[in-house]
């Protein structure tokens, strides 16, 4: 019986001592050192039992029981302090409860140690059973104390284990249950062999088992449900859907984010498989591969998605263990980006290729087709300003979109188009895909947009690419020059560059250089055109440039004073012309000609450039002359922008004695209501723009009825371009007091001017 104790106290000791040694070699660090103390201790008590056992003496006995009731108090106090690190409980008086602790162990192993000479903890015993010796200890009252000592440690450490259960999820449960039972039936079955009085202590066999079991909780044993639990939940954190198949190609797991992509309702993974196929579409994965990642663009439930799916094969030592799915997404970024690059390459207002994407489409186009024939078209609306300034700048948005509208329609797909900037648009075809008809029906199908009550007039100028060595801006240019060239025209037209335009632009340049110096040369003239009643007594002159060019002659300002509107040069013209006029005033003063006045031309520009206020009282102060001999036209033009100010110019000028004509009545956009604001004191209409038209009877009605208006406002009526005794007579007869034209007299230089038509001259 005894040896087979010894035997099982044996085994026991060596299982304690192995697991102390590898607990020992563990680089844990928070438990090692307290998980090792208490196996070591068990194995001092496994030992101290086997002492026991085996004494042969009562001194052999009294050792043995002294070491196991010390034993105790170190595996209990080292117990607590494992448990209180398992149970992360954090002592609140650590400092005291210590001092506390290790002077009890201290004490109490004093008096096991001393028991021998004092007998205050246990006396020994010698019992004869079987023919077998055994020791037992007799308890005295201190021991008592110790016992209650061990219990009250003991509850401690169940209380920690319990406490903990109450205060953790169920995931962690099974760690400390598993340890609180395994404490608890050793302390019960110790229970049972101090109060049943055996004679052999049977529960230190528990130790080696708790040990064990200890040691796993602590060492080995990671709780499975938790950590599916938390890796599922890391799957679930990401932004990929995860669908996992094992090695026969059925859907084990799929996470939250997967369930919500495919829809999949009560864990039913059957048909993951094909719903991957699906996205997949035509593209086909080499499940051989360990990777594999592509993007999918993939209708599901009727919304397009941009899918990033990834293959991952598992495989563990060469076997194919399964593989898995994360599908990502990319809808809102791949939206984002395609959108960025929408942005980057499109005109926000129009959707049509910006500016810089066209030139580059161009470059890129021409580029790679060296041989092709290509033509570039520029378009724009005339007088879209106007439309802007007149219907407000939404309506001159709706018909930029309804260009681009038709545009897009009537193109060919291969055909490159693009709004440059405001009303200016811009398209490279391949010569095979254009056609005149096309641009016309275009055209036609805008002049018919709601809301502009105005006729919208499309031009088009088209440069065919001959010579490729051009820069892109260049070639474009000369597309739109072809445009700025045919300016006069009223229906939708289509315009060529050829190389007159080339030229035109050549003699342009020219022209602008050599103003200046034209001007201190005196080269730029002014010229007088008369305007007399009826019987052609002559009133005073309207004043019209020329320009006596040495190389080419006399120059009409039709050649320059568009130009110069177009680049800003027209008020340093006009300021001249408006001097040698004042100063011809002046002259006519010296001379005793008072009552002859000269209408200068006012060009809008020049609001822009100049304080016109400033410059009229200038030239009046300076040449001492009457202001209402200096008159002033004005063409409804000037009140496209900036109307307040020019306005205010206008007023301080008729305030001043400055009479103010309305130069080309009728021919632009002219609405009765400018009559109304503008400080106008005298119209002149243009016969010329009348007779153009075409109807006659038409003209002549409106002609009669504009007059009587005028008359209506008390305003004298000056016609321009009266080129026929038959006009003066019909004007005559409707009541027009001035007369400017040919039949009368053609511009004519000053000197002319002032010995044929000045009475007395
Ligand atoms: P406008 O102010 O309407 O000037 C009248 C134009 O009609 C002049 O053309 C004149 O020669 C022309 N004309 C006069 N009588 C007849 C006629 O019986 N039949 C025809 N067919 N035409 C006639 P011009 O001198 O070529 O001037 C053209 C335009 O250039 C002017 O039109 C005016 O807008 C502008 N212009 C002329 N001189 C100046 C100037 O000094 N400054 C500015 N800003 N513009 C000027
Ligand atoms: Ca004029
Ligand atoms: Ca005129």
């Amino acid at each position: 019986m005894k040896s087979l104790f010894m035997l099982i106290y044996t085994l026991v000791a060596i299982t304690l001592t192995f697991l102390a040694a590898s607990a020992h070699k563990r680089k844990e660090g928070r438990y090692t050192e307290k998980l090792t103390n208490v196996l070591i201790w068990a194995m001092i008590a496994v030992l101290a039992q086997g002492v026991i056992v085996s004494a042969t003496n009562a001194v052999m006995a009294e050792i043995g029981f002294s070491l196991f009731f010390i034993s105790i108090d170190w595996i209990l106090v080292n117990l607590l302090y494992l448990i209180c690190t398992f149970t992360s409980y954090e002592m609140r008086y650590k400092r005291i409860a210590q001092i506390v602790l290790r002077t009890y162990l201290f004490v109490d192993t004093m008096f096991f140690l001393t028991n021998y000479f004092t007998r205050l903890e246990f006396n020994i015993e010698r019992i004869t059973r079987e023919n077998q010796i055994y020791f037992k200890a007799f308890h005295q009252n201190l021991y008592t104390a110790h016992l209650i000592a061990c219990y009250i440690i003991s509850a401690l450490i169940a209380f920690l284990l319990i406490w903990k259960i109450a205060h953790v999820t169920y995931l962690y449960w099974d760690r400390y249950i598993m340890m609180l039972v395994a404490f608890l039936s050793v302390i019960l079955w110790d229970a049972a062999y101090v109060f049943l009085g055996d004679i052999i202590d049977y529960s230190v066999m528990g130790y080696a088992m708790a040990g064990i079991l200890v040691y796993y909780n602590i060492m080995i044993y990671k709780p499975k449900l938790l950590i599916d639990h938390m890796l599922s939940n890391i799957v679930n954190i990401g932004r990929s859907a995860v669908i996992f198949f094992d090695a026969d190609d059925d859907c084990v797991y799929v996470n939250e984010k997967a369930k919500d992509l495919f829809e999949i309702e009560d864990n039913d993974y059957g048909d993951c498989g094909d719903k991957i196929e699906h996205i997949l579409g035509d593209t086909t994965i080499d499940r051989s591969l360990d990777y594999y990642d592509v993007i999918c663009n993939t209708m599901l439930r009727g919304i397009s998605f941009h899918l990033d799916v990834e293959y991952h094969l598992i495989e563990k030592s060469g076997k194919k263990l399964g593989y898995f799915f994360s599908i990502e997404d990319r809808t809102a970024d791949i939206d984002a980006l395609n959108r960025e690059h929408y942005l980057a390459s499109h005109d926000g207002l129009t959707g049509l290729f910006n500016r810089d994407y066209f030139y580059s489409k161009v470059k890129e186009v021409l580029d790679h087709d060296p041989q092709g024939e290509y033509y570039l078209v520029a378009a724009d609306v005339k007088d879209f300003k106007l439309i802007n300034d007149v219907f407000g700048t939404r309506v001159g948005d709706n018909v930029l979109m309804a260009i681009a509208t038709a545009v897009k329609e009537h193109k060919h797909r291969d055909t490159i188009a693009s709004r440059l900037t405001g009303d200016k648009f811009c398209a490279l075809a391949r010569r095979e895909h254009f056609s005149e008809s096309t641009l016309l029906q275009g055209a036609d199908a805008i002049s018919k947009i709601k809301g502009v009550s105005y006729p919208l007039v499309l031009r088009f100028g088209i440069y065919y690419i001959e010579d490729r060595s051009l820069s892109i801006s260049s070639m474009i240019d000369r597309a739109f020059m072809t445009i700025s060239y045919n300016r006069a025209e009223f229906k939708n037209r289509i315009y060529y560059y050829d190389n007159r335009i080339r030229e035109e632009r050549l003699l342009e340049k020219k022209l602008s250089g050599e103003l200046t110096e034209a001007i201190v040369n005196e080269n730029i003239k002014l010229y007088l055109q008369p305007q007399c009643t009826a019987d052609g007594s002559v009133k005073g002159a309207e004043a019209l440039v020329r320009w006596d060019h040495p190389e080419d002659g006399l120059l009409l300002p039709g050649r320059f004073v568009p130009l110069f509107e177009r680049n800003g040069l027209i008020p340093v013209l006009d300021r001249y012309i408006w001097e040698c006029a004042a100063k011809l005033l002046r002259k006519w003063k010296n001379e005793g000609l008072l009552n002859y006045y000269i209408s200068v031309n006012i060009s809008p520009t020049d609001f822009f450039f100049l304080d016109v206020y400033d410059e009229f009282h200038r030239l009046i102060k300076k040449y001492d002359i009457d202001p209402a001999n200096l008159r002033l036209e004005i063409t409804e033009s000037i009140m496209i922008n900036d109307i307040k100010r020019k306005l205010t110019v206008l007023e301080e000028l008729h305030k001043e004695g400055f009479i103010i004509e309305m130069d080309d009545f009728g021919s632009g956009y002219s609405s009765l209501n400018m009559l109304k604001d503008l400080p106008v004191d005298a119209i002149k209409i243009d016969m010329g723009f009348l007779y153009n038209a075409g109807d006659m009877d038409k003209s002549k009605k409106i002609l009669r009825m504009v007059v009587e208006l005028a008359k209506e406002l008390k305003m004298p009526v000056i016609c321009e371009g009266v080129e026929s005794e038959f006009q003066v007579e019909f004007l005559n007869g409707i009541g027009c007091d001035y007369y400017q034209g040919y039949y009368f007299s053609r511009p004519v230089p000053i000197d002319k001017f002032e010995q044929h038509m000045i009475q007395g001259g």
